[in-house]
């Protein structure tokens, strides 16, 4: 189960647990739309990857990129 690695290299930034997204998905477990939770991946050059998981079971529903650009161009001067 993949879950079990979320939870034990999530810990740094606190904001991940709290966030919601105010989309629901369908879970596939719960069989039903379920409210989501949004955990932050990766951070690459061109975008930070996303996963939605399950707010009940954990399943993963879900994942996007957020392009971040204009952040990484503010650093590079
Ligand atoms: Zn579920």
């Amino acid at each position: 189960m993949d879950f079990e690695i979320s939870r034990g290299s999530n810990r740094k930034p606190e904001a991940q647990f709290k966030e919601f997204e105010a989309t629901e998905l369908y879970c596939s477990k719960c069989r039903r739309a379920v409210p989501v939770r949004k955990f932050l991946l990766l951070i690459l050059p061109d975008g930070d990857k996303y996963e939605y998981r399950c707010a009940y079971c954990g399943n993963k529903v879900g994942d996007k990129m957020d392009k971040t650009g204009q952040y990484f161009g503010v650093l590079r001067g």
